[in-house]
């Protein structure tokens, strides 16, 4: 390796998020596997049988970025993740963000914001903590001369169908690819906003469209991917300046759901499979900074394609976040092997 130039731009950051027991495991006495020994360690206590019976913990250690324990807040976890992404936006570049995770570990929370009783609070999400920094440096005099402007997208994969979540009705958009192999998410909304009361209304409206008409509220919106997009384009000739998506991921649970006697459950179970697969080979490519990224593997990498490769800059950060109890050990495992892999070397 050269001792000359800069030293190396982190383009990867991976964290993993642990969430609190919830109130019915800590009565249901559920015990609590992962910890935390330091900010960039953690471990899992996997419980463990012999053949003799004897019965052992099976301690697995994983190195990431950032480790956030339960108690650390959103606001923290914006801090080490999506907050540095945005200078690197301010600057021309690309940049993304994953939730990553099992249904019920706390992605939508970490992105979209907590639920205060049955409402959703996106005012301490990411998605709305960085529109507020976007807001915030648009106004800095670093920036002020770019004369920049903000607008929010905010669409949904399911399968490999893509679907407005800022449109009333939800309507069903094609996903294009020109000749150059510029995709475009045809008739995509792309709304200005101007303060972050702006982008909050935008939230709540597509958060209650991407859930509405569903008896369960986790079910539905835990099979698909959705996708939040921040993008800074030339005030004065419309051109793309920098663009940051922050997207949360489908449930990663379906591995071992072939039990399943739904057959379309399956096959969307097998589409997810597919794209989070997809978008880990592309994230490594991107680390090795290997020419060929197999983003056409699935509908979710083909859309953020831009995001990637464009000839701009790219940055990406992935959160994973895991359940701290024994019933989802197994899951949890997935998800930090995962994450692993992902991992800049
Ligand atoms: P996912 O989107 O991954 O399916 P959710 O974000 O809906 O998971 O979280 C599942 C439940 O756990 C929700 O009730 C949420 O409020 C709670 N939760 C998740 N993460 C945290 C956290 N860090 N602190 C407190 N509660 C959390
Ligand atoms: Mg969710």
């Amino acid at each position: 390796r050269s001792s000359e130039g800069p030293p190396k731009e982190h383009q990867i950051v991976v964290c993993v998020r642990k969430r609190p027991l919830r109130r019915k495991e800590v009565e249901a006495r559920e015990l609590d596997v992962v910890s935390i020994p330091s900010k960039d360690m953690l471990v899992v206590h996997e419980p463990r049988k012999h053949v003799n019976l004897v019965k052992f913990l099976d301690n697995h250690s994983f190195r990431f970025d950032y480790v956030f324990d339960e108690d650390c807040s959103n606001a923290t976890v914006y801090e080490f993740t999506a907050r540095p992404l945005i200078r690197h936006i301010f600057e021309g570049g690309m940049a993304t963000c994953f939730a990553y995770g099992q249904t019920g570990s706390g992605k939508t929370h970490t992105m979209g914001g907590q639920f205060v009783g049955r409402q959703q609070s996106s005012l301490g999400g990411i998605y709305a903590m960085a529109t507020n920094d976007v807001f915030g440096n648009l106004a800095s005099p670093a920036y002020a001369s770019l004369k920049l402007s903000v607008s929010c997208s905010f669409f949904e994969i399911y399968g490999s169908r893509v679907y407005d979540l800022l449109r009333p009705g939800k309507p069903q958009l094609r996903v294009l690819e020109d000749g150059n192999q510029q995709v475009q998410v045809v008739g995509l909304t792309e709304n200005p906003v101007k303060k972050t009361a702006d982008v909050l209304a935008l939230l709540e409206l597509g958060n209650s469209v991407r859930t509405s008409g569903q008896t369960s509220a986790n079910s539905k919106s835990s099979r698909s991917h959705a996708v939040f997009q921040i993008a800074l384009r030339s005030s004065t000739n419309e051109r793309l300046h920098g663009k940051f998506s922050l997207i949360d991921l489908a449930g990663n649970e379906r591995g071992a759901d072939n039990s399943s006697a739904d057959r379309l459950t399956r096959l969307e179970g097998s589409e997810i499979n597919k794209s989070l697969l997809v978008l880990k080979e592309c994230i490594r490519a991107l680390g090795r900074q290997s020419a060929h990224l197999p983003f056409r593997g699935s509908k979710l990498t083909q859309v953020l394609r831009d995001s990637f490769i464009g000839g701009k800059k790219v940055k990406t950060c992935m959160i994973a976040t895991i359940s701290p109890g024994l019933h989802s050990v197994e899951h949890t495992l997935n998800t930090l092997r995962y994450a692993d892999r992902v991992k800049e070397l």
